[in-house]
């Protein structure tokens, strides 16, 4: 166990998060004690006084570093930026190693290019920002200006500005994945409950349509993720996508993606009917295509399955498909996945989602850690390097990108498209550019005032029978926000 010492509740969440990036899995505590039942390894104290930071490095007992730095507390941003390349200096001794985001750990590093390529900074001067600020590498400095540069085009050209999109979340799914942490519950357990949640979803759908009425604020896309939307029988995804077109004109939108996600959940039928009704862009998740991964993570549908459902997809006219893989998964190596990437060669997806491992609190992974205790893990920064390669071989480009908790080895997760097939959604919310109204349990609505750089989050119950009673509360949460933020608090009749 690694044991951090005196560090300031403040600045407590990055200190934890860079420890963690350099001891993946390894558990951490920052109590202000000295005797634990646990065996402490590393003792990390960290001394922050108003104008000085040191640390001190003790292992097993023995001092083995002692660094500082000058750092003034009362200019807030600049200090914890010290105490970062401070602690980032110590670890990087004591372990050997360097990390290739630098000091950064939040999940969106593009957006710090993106907006200095706003401001109109250079590659040079964004370049020597980042890795002088955050001793970021140049490799991944310049992922993240090649996708901001890309952003920024996409954007430019929809008015975005003057808009909102949508998140309708359908939080069922055939099985639990060993790695999920999602709001995701079985949909043959819940089967009974599914009708009624449709009922209560389509309350908040009619609420969304009329929500800025009053306003100049366009709808730009809908997005409907889970959970597996497509766990929904043929009648009940139906029902859906006939609301959606009857409330919504999406003649006018730019986009409507369904996250159909798990083959196990895609029929013929299911595939029509989404382009019958408007669909644009439709995800289809391998995450592996290796039959004995697939197994092992609680994925009960085949390889084959995967194939079939995409050429199904193909036949009916969807062009701009998705596909999701994982990279890191129990007992895979550089080998499985350079058999997976053939494979998706062989299809040729329009957009290609490579997400690393993150083993996050809720997944069973965790949870049962013991049970799972003999999988064996492969190197993931050199499994996602195949994953880079095989997308600028097959003319995909990278256009965004984010990072999570406990990914491993503190990498990230990258979304390539196909010139032109981009997900605007994906844009949009991972670079906070837009309002997203979200919709369902477990949803939560961002506002966002860019101006202001503020974002007000108004969250959904994630219990589907909370869900169902409570929608009404759900709606009110949203008009509350909406009603303080565009209208002056007056209510609207
Ligand atoms: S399909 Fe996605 S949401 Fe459903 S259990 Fe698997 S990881 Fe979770």
């Amino acid at each position: 166990m690694i044991h951090i010492k005196r560090t300031r509740e403040e600045f407590e969440y990055e200190v934890r998060a860079l420890t963690m990036a350099f001891f993946h899995g390894e558990k951490i505590s920052t109590k202000n004690e000295d005797t634990f039942e646990e065996e402490v390894t590393l003792t990390i104290d960290i001394r922050m006084d108003e104008d000085e930071i040191g640390i001190s490095f003790v292992q097993n007992e023995i001092p083995i570093l002692l660094i500082d730095c000058k750092a003034s507390l009362a200019e807030r941003a600049e200090y914890k930026n010290q105490l970062k390349i401070l602690l980032y200096q110590g670890l990087s001794k004591i372990t050997g190693t360097t990390l290739p985001w630098g000091t950064l750990t939040g999940i969106r590093p593009t957006k710090q290019a993106l907006s200095k390529l706003e401001e109109g900074r250079s590659l040079e001067e964004i370049e020597s920002y980042f890795g002088e600020r955050y001793l970021c590498s140049k490799e991944k400095t310049d992922l993240s200006v090649d996708i901001a540069s890309r952003e920024l085009d996409i954007l430019h050209k929809i008015d975005y500005k003057n808009g909102y999109s949508i998140y309708i979340g359908i939080p069922f799914c055939p099985t639990r994945c060993l790695y999920c942490s999602f709001t995701a519950f079985s949909v043959k357990a819940y089967e009974d409950y599914v009708d009624s949640y449709l009922d209560a979803l389509f309350k908040e759908i009619d609420y969304a349509k009329g929500c800025f009425d009053g306003l100049e604020k366009k709808l730009t896309t809908i997005y409907i993720g889970g959970g597996t939307p497509t766990s929904l029988n043929e009648a009940q995804l139906e029902r859906l996508l006939i609301k959606i077109n009857e409330t919504y004109d999406l003649a006018s939108i730019h986009e409507f993606t369904v996250e159909a996600g798990r083959p196990d959940s895609i029929t013929y039928e299911k595939l029509r009917l989404m382009k019958q009704y408007g669909v644009t862009r439709i995800s289809i998740n391998p995450q592996t295509m290796n039959q004995e991964t697939l197994d092992v993570i609680g994925r009960k549908h085949t390889v084959e399955d995967i194939r079939n459902v995409y050429e199904m997809a193909r036949e009916i006219g969807h062009d701009n498909i998705n596909m999701d893989l994982i990279i890191g998964l129990p007992g895979e190596d550089e080998a499985s996945v350079a058999h997976t990437l053939e494979e998706i060669k062989a299809m040729d997806p329009d957009n290609l989602t490579v997400h690393t491992l993150a083993i996050k609190r809720a997944a069973y992974l965790n949870i049962y850690k013991e049970r799972y205790a003999d999988l064996t893990f492969g190197d993931a920064g050199k499994m996602l390097a195949l994953t880079s390669d095989f997308a600028r071989e097959e003319g995909y480009v990278p256009y965004y990108l984010y990072r999570q908790k406990n990914m491993s080895a503190n990498l990230e997760n990258v979304g390539y498209a196909k010139p032109g097939k981009e997900c605007i959604y994906n844009i949009l919310i991972m670079e906070e550019k837009q309002t997203i109204i979200a919709l369902g349990a477990g949803a939560s609505s961002k506002f966002v005032f860019p101006e202001e750089g503020r974002i007000e989050r108004v969250e959904n119950v994630k219990d589907v029978k909370e869900y169902v009673t409570r929608v009404d509360e759900m709606i009110e949460r949203k008009e509350r926000m909406i009603v303080k933020e565009f209208f002056d608090g007056q209510p609207r009749t």
